[in-house]
């Protein structure tokens, strides 16, 4: 379970998030929608600790840290919560002077200090799950975008995190390697992987998606399942999101 509990994020002056309550289920998708600048990313980011918020409690499984204004949050603190969670990226964001599978051991090796040969065996179990086995060796830039984020989703999975974190992972992709991406993701939420997703594509929400939060400028507008979000939600403003963007 990841609970975040009264958790605001400001940039200077400016609140980008408010009063943020939201329960992630273990083994469910969550996906974040909402108009851009809502503070999707920004959501995501918090919960990696890539930003860190000004108030509030973040709780991923038997980890959990408080945010108060001033209080400095240490390195351990951001280890120990950042191994809960991979995220990916738009832009898949590889190392693009190491080969996939390279990618996919990075972590292991550098982070959590494991052996070069188990690192590999890992990073290949995961390169068959994403079914690019055939490319460990190829370099980022010989990759299609589509097998590049594959690739990244790989990575992020390596030490086995609590929680996928995907931040438009479909959007720099045309349809047909967008394709590819949501099989990927949706194989993987059919086999229990906690994810927690923002994005503008209706069809992997409502796809994959157990959980749809409606995001608007800072605030948590509707929570509620794929279903009832895209057919008929309770807050005119979240139904007049979904018919813009159909
Ligand atoms: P999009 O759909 O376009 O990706 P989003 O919902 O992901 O949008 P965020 O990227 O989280 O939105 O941005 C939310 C707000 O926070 C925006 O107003 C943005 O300008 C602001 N913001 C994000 N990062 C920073 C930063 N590092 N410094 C200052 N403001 C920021
Ligand atoms: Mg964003």
């Amino acid at each position: 379970m990841i609970e975040l509990s009264h958790i605001e994020k400001r940039f200077g002056d400016a609140v980008i998030l408010r009063d943020i309550n939201l329960l992630l289920p273990e083994r469910s998708v969550t996906a974040l929608i909402g108009p851009s600048g809502g503070g999707k990313s920004t959501l995501l980011r918090c919960i990696n600790l890539l930003e860190i918020p000004q108030a509030g409690r973040l709780r991923i499984g038997d980890e959990s840290i408080d945010f108060a204004e001033g209080r400095k949050i240490g390195w351990k603190d951001i280890r120990r919560i950042r191994l809960q969670t991979g995220m990916v990226f738009q832009n898949f964001q590889l190392f693009p002077h190491r080969t996939a599978i390279q990618n996919v051991m990075e972590g292991l090796v550098t982070v959590l200090g494991w052996p070069e040969a188990k690192a590999r065996a890992r990073a290949m179990e995961l390169l068959e799950k994403v079914d690019l086995a055939h490319k460990a060796d190829a370099w980022p830039a010989s990759l299609s975008g589509g097998q590049q984020q594959r690739v990244a989703i790989a990575r992020a999975l390596a030490p086995s995190p609590r929680v996928l974190l995907c931040d438009e992972p479909t959007s720099a992709l045309d349809p047909e390697l967008s394709q590819e991406v949501v099989d990927v993701l949706s194989a993987l939420a059919r086999e229990g992987t906690t994810m927690v997703m923002a994005t503008h594509d209706i069809r992997l929400a409502s796809r994959i998606a157990d959980q749809v939060v409606f995001l608007e400028a800072g605030r948590v507008v509707e929570t509620g399942r794929g279903a009832d979000i895209f057919s008929h939600a309770a807050e005119e403003r979240t139904r007049r999101f979904v018919a813009s963007i159909h």
